[in-house]
């Protein structure tokens, strides 16, 4: 590509990301075909875009695994699946008082929402009722945080309830394209994983759907699993960078350099210019000391460890936040812009039973 068609490319992508005009899948595929030297233009534009949508403000979540190990699902990526050789910590359900505690430590560095993830195919209704005692637990001591939860496969039912029990977030990552799917998993499928979403969208609590990259997919593979969470509309969109655990069936799998991390993170915010993207799991390992360029492109982090792995101190992260001219999200502040809430479909007045706005 010449220097005047990255620029008339890039100042597209501005365009279409102010005006919530969605890019086209070509547009996308020529984010991720730049160069390294035109890597400064690609992150100045989607900058533009966090900037608009996002300030300056970084927001910080806070995983707290409630359960490790021993899945019965073949998920490749994950040090986590039954059989896996990875010598992870290995746990059934921490009690409400640990996990409490456990999200204490988060939110007291500087954390405003905490993901309770668990291991497994998916919740019982027991785990469900556990989950829901764990969440009143963490808000007699945080009554403010934001909670997401990461259980697996819901069933009928289940969003409801997690959201009477006060879950504010449910996520469930679609990882990668529907093509590729059957690579990396053969015990469910990437229509159960669409649907799981959309039952946590139709219970009314805010989707968190994002990918992996890194696991041997394409450029297309990247763009389709990005464009559906587009149109899934995913309120947060996590992008791991693969960690590729010893003992599982991608362990050696070295594929990204920061420069091609920072090109996702940036054709993810030309795609989903006005939701939260998040540096997820990976960060530490791929983007390296390129981490504070992407905070220029993504508005949220991690902090802390991951769910089987160690991230960098929290007070690094921090440090980094500070230094990049960045603030960290306080909990009375709105993660999404405002304007994506003013659109409502009208249920009273004409046509309906219900008295107009008079
Ligand atoms: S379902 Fe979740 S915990 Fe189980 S193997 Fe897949 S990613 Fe890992």
């Amino acid at each position: 590509m010449t220097v005047t068609d990255t620029r008339l490319l890039l100042d597209s992508l501005v365009n279409s990301g102010l005006s919530g005009k969605e890019p086209s899948r070509e547009e996308l595929l020529a984010v991720l075909a730049t160069g390294d030297d035109e890597l400064l233009d690609v992150v100045a534009a989607a900058a533009r875009l966090r900037r608009e949508f996002f300030g300056v403000r970084v927001k910080l979540n806070y995983l707290v695994n409630l359960k490790s190990g021993l899945c019965p699902e073949d998920c490749t990526y994950c040090s986590q699946r039954l059989g896996g050789k990875t010598e992870i910590l290995k746990y059934s359900w921490l009690s409400p008082q640990d996990a409490a505690k456990t999200a204490s430590a988060g939110v007291a560095g500087g954390a405003k929402r905490v993901c309770l993830v668990a291991s497994g195919r998916g919740p019982s209704d027991r785990d469900v009722t556990r989950v829901g005692e764990t969440i009143a637990a963490i808000r007699d001591e945080n009554p403010q945080v934001e909670v997401c939860a990461c259980l697996g496969l819901l069933s009928d039912g289940q969003a409801e309830k997690l959201r009477d029990y006060g879950v504010d977030a449910y996520n469930h990552n679609l990882n990668t394209s529907e093509d590729q799917y059957g690579d990396i998993c053969s015990t469910h499928d990437y229509a159960d994983r669409v649907e799981t979403v959309g039952k946590a969208r139709e219970a009314g609590l805010s989707p968190c759907s994002g990918l992996i990259a890194g696991m041997g997919e394409t450029d297309a593979d990247l763009v389709d699993v990005v464009l559906k969470l587009r149109e899934i509309d995913s309120d947060s969109v996590p992008v791991n960078f693969l960690i590729p655990f010893d003992g599982t069936p991608l362990e050696g799998t070295w594929e990204l350099t920061p420069q091609r991390c920072l090109r996702i993170l940036a054709m993810v915010r030309f795609a989903v210019p006005d939701r939260e993207v998040r540096i997820a799991g990976g960060r530490e390992l791929h983007l390296r000391t390129l981490q504070p360029l992407a905070l220029h492109v993504a508005n949220s982090i991690f902090l802390g460890d991951y769910l089987t792995s160690e991230g960098q101190a929290g007070a690094d992260d921090l440090k980094m936040i500070a230094d990049g001219g960045f603030s960290v999200e306080g909990a009375g502040e709105t993660t999404l812009p405002e304007n994506r809430e003013e659109v409502r479909v009208r249920r009273r007045g004409a046509g309906t039973e219900v008295a107009p706005n008079a």
